[in-house]
């Protein structure tokens, strides 16, 4: 780990000449001289890839905001990263690239992540995954990007071996390797983070795992351990889910930097990418960067929300073998937190538009089968936030 007293032209000296064959150029951003006081940054290196990165990025998925973009290229954070696929999504990719014009391509660390249709029972690639598809998707985010190529391309949402494995997904990330669109090739994982996690440490193939990782997770020693094999064999490891999944109404806030700090001090973590969504956010989560020991009160913080189910689904999968309609709980969960925790009814609605939902849900069942490893009432959640489903769209932001 390297602790460095750091300000922005420093910072993009110092990455830079972390890139073999990359080449040092002045940012041209008319926000330079703005803002420059000293920051304390952290860096680690991505496991074998040997890009250094701050251990905060900033993952843009929330925020479609280009003040706060540049705000936080001018506090030195250079590791980015977005999803392409839904209208929300895409507009931010738009937004990165206007942001990043004119500023050098070799000075940001930039990944993004290519969602292929799976079967949501079993986690498995549908016919629909192919190739093409693959390559399809990441030439129309790099259009939308303004870039030639990406730092990391993620094949996402990866939940089971055999989907880690899927060949139309692998020859395509090797065809866009070869083609020079991706450095380096990566996989997420929201749930059955474990083995997804196992599976890629194994693979030969991927260089980079984000995986879900966080001290409400039930199962976060078994997350440990399969991320302590990935950066063993030379992989990056990227944190995600790591503190705001939102709350419920009357839930007391969890202190970000806590969260934060308990997934640093894992070592075989490498960065972490939060979604902060506004300046306060964004200050808070670089101050962790100041000293990454858990101070008492934050352990006690630690404590206290590791009881506060919030709105952050385990993933466990259990849902999906008890509900009589087989619907797809935890895609549903993720669009309620989307919706109440991000404040993002868009993308909720577009992750409902996604599924193949049943017209009345939820209505024919007099009791909810469902015991959710959360406690939830899974029922309630869902009747909620179906409503979006006939939602005009133009009402929503
Ligand atoms: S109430 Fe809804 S979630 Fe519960 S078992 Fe019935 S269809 Fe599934
Ligand atoms: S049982 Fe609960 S925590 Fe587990 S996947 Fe389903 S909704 Fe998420």
């Amino acid at each position: 780990m390297d602790n460095k007293l750091i300000n922005r032209r420093h910072f993009m000296k110092s990455s830079v000449a972390g890139m073999a064959g990359f080449i040092c150029l002045p940012f041209t951003d008319k926000r330079q001289g703005k803002n420059q006081k000293e920051r304390k940054l952290i860096y680690r290196t991505l496991g074998k890839t040997g890009i250094r990165v701050p251990v905060i990025g900033m993952g843009i998925l929330s925020s479609g905001s280009p003040a706060l973009m540049r705000e936080a290229l001018d506090a030195g954070i250079a590791h980015f990263d977005s999803t392409a696929g839904q209208p929300q999504q895409m507009r931010n990719e738009e937004m990165i690239g206007e942001v990043l014009k004119g500023v050098p391509r070799e000075s940001v660390v930039f990944g993004t992540k290519i969602h292929l249709l799976q079967d949501y029972k079993t986690g498995l690639y549908t016919k629909a995954a192919t190739e093409d598809e693959f390559l399809k998707k990441l030439d129309m985010a790099l259009k939308r990007l303004k870039m030639d190529y990406v730092d990391i391309v993620y094949h996402h949402m990866v939940s089971r071996r055999k989907s880690a494995f899927h060949e139309p997904v692998m020859k395509a990330m090797e065809k866009a390797k070869k083609a020079g669109k991706a450095r380096f090739l990566g996989i997420t994982t929201h749930s059955n983070v474990p083995e997804a996690v196992h599976a890629a440490a194994d693979s030969n193939f991927y260089e980079v795992v984000m995986a879900s990782y966080n001290y409400k997770q039930k199962n976060h020693r078994q997350v440990k351990e399969a991320i302590a094999k990935a950066a063993n064999a030379g992989l990056g490891v990227v944190a995600i889910k790591v503190i705001r999944g939102g709350l419920e109404k009357g839930e007391k806030p969890v202190n970000p930097c806590a969260s934060l700090k308990w997934v640093l001090q894992d070592s075989n973590v490498h960065a972490t990418i939060p979604g902060f969504s506004n300046f306060e956010e964004m200050s808070v989560d670089l101050s962790v960067m100041e000293d990454l020991n858990l101070t008492e009160a934050e352990k006690n913080d630690l404590k206290r929300g590791a009881s506060v189910p919030g709105l952050y689904c385990q993933g466990c999968g259990q849902c999906l073998q008890q509900c009589c309609a087989e619907l797809p709980i935890p895609d549903l969960m993720r669009s309620y937190m989307y919706a109440y925790g991000y404040r993002q009814p868009a993308l909720a609605q577009n992750i409902i538009a996604s599924l193949d939902l049943p017209r009345h849900v939820c209505k024919d069942c007099s009791s909810c089968a469902v015991v959710c490893l959360n406690e939830w009432n899974v029922k309630g959640k869902i009747c909620d936030i179906i409503r979006l489903r006939d939602m005009p769209s133009g009402f929503l932001v």
